[in-house]
């Protein structure tokens, strides 16, 4: 399996994911080789060829995050790593876990993002030379609209969904958000027992802000996906507990929502919640649902316990409850403590609803 330990707080959270993944007893063997600042430093580039071919080996891989200035200095290494291994569904589950960090407890949504081309696709140019102008393109595709929505259909179909939902902008861009939403409407008719609708991206986030257990599956391009899938993430408990998974066709990558937190590089004080539901993601890929059924249970009773949790689920400002915090190595080691005593016989613990069952759109907040 390649392991890209990655930048900033990387090395710590894909440690933290190692331990825990060696509690669950599952074969694994690491090959641990860099991407991002160390790359540079070891090799001139920030995503060698070594680390592709590692990973079209491996087919499956772990990732920590990858550290990208701003303005200036190389390209994002995780669009070109989409990109170049045509990883096009950035699927990532918000679900609350054990009511903390969260004002809305019941939050359990995924967000699926098309993550090859967009507003990221990299065509961008100055206009002029002052540089008083500038361009950013965004190409959306009918192929890579049909892709990803199917995808987004399919995973609802598997995991038996309640809905699915589009997000766009086809009122003001008339022709990239028009392809993206007939590309829905059209595979839509396909699923016929799978409810489908759409929101405006602004109404979108007005929504999930209000009720966001109303919703599940949310499909959307790029820039939206990377936005809403923050947006969730912050309804859920935050970044330090928000995993994901990147699917291209035959290669998958887990990696968490967050990023490099170059301020908490070091201190060994980050979550290693996200890397580690990383993992969990992972080896539901490999078929290794026992395993990952463990992993998700134990971070479930260690967030509920309370009792060795990380700045983020500790201190007050954050949680209600708060408790002394614990380090991040502390926190993986408690969980990979309580990953082979679980009991798998009593129900898996999920979101739950304030008011039991999910009730209908209001129609007031419709767009
Ligand atoms: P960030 O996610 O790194 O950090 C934002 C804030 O969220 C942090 O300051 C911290 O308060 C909190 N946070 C993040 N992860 C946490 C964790 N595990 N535990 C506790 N708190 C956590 O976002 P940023 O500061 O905008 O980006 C830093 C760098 O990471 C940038 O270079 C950016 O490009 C990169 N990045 C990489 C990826 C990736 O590799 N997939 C994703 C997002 C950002």
């Amino acid at each position: 399996m390649t392991l890209i330990p990655g930048d900033g707080i990387g090395p710590e959270v894909t440690g933290a994911a190692q331990t825990v993944a060696a509690a669950t007893g599952v074969s694994i063997e690491w090959e641990s080789i860099d991407a991002g600042e160390r790359a540079i430093q070891a090799t001139g580039t920030p995503l060698p060829d070594a680390v592709l071919e590692s990973i079209r080996r491996n087919k499956v891989a772990l990732k920590g995050p990858i550290t990208t200035p701003i303005g200036s200095g190389f390209r994002s290494v995780n669009v070109a790593l989409r990109q170049q291994l045509d990883l096009f569904a950035s699927v990532r589950p918000a679900r609350a876990i054990a009511g903390e960090g969260t004002r809305f407890p019941e939050t359990d949504l995924i967000v699926v993002r098309e993550a090859t081309e967009g507003l990221y696709s990299g065509v961008e140019h100055w206009v002029d030379r002052d540089h008083t102008a500038a361009e950013t393109v965004n190409v959306i595709t009918r192929k890579a609209s049909d892709r990803i929505v199917r995808f987004a259909f399919e995973l609802a179909r598997r995991q038996g969904r309640r809905r699915v939902t589009a997000v766009h902008k086809a009122n003001i861009m008339k022709t990239t958000g028009a392809l993206f939403q007939t590309a829905f409407r059209e595979m839509a008719k396909n699923y016929p027992t799978i409810p489908a609708d759409e929101r405006l991206v602004d109404n979108m986030c007005m929504q999930l802000a209000k009720k966001p257990e109303e919703y599940d599956v949310i499909v959307t391009t790029n820039l939206f996906g990377d936005i809403l899938s923050d947006l969730c993430a912050g309804l859920a408990g935050g970044l330090g507990v928000a995993p994901g998974a990147l699917y291209g066709d035959a290669i998958a990558v887990f990696e968490p929502v967050h990023g490099s937190a170059p301020k908490y590089a070091g201190q060994d004080k980050a979550n290693p919640v996200a890397e580690i539901l990383s993992l969990e993601l992972m080896l539901r890929h490999l078929n290794e649902t026992e395993a990952a059924d463990r992993i998700w249970r134990a971070v479930w009773e260690t967030i509920a316990e309370k009792k060795v949790v990380t700045y983020d689920l500790a201190l007050p400002g954050y949680t209600d409850r708060p408790v002394p915090p614990s380090s991040c190595s502390a926190m993986a080691r408690e969980i990979a403590r309580k990953v082979p005593l679980v009991d798998l016989t009593q129900p898996a613990p999920r979101p739950t609803a304030r008011s039991g069952a999910r009730g209908a759109i209001d129609p007031s907040l419709e767009a």
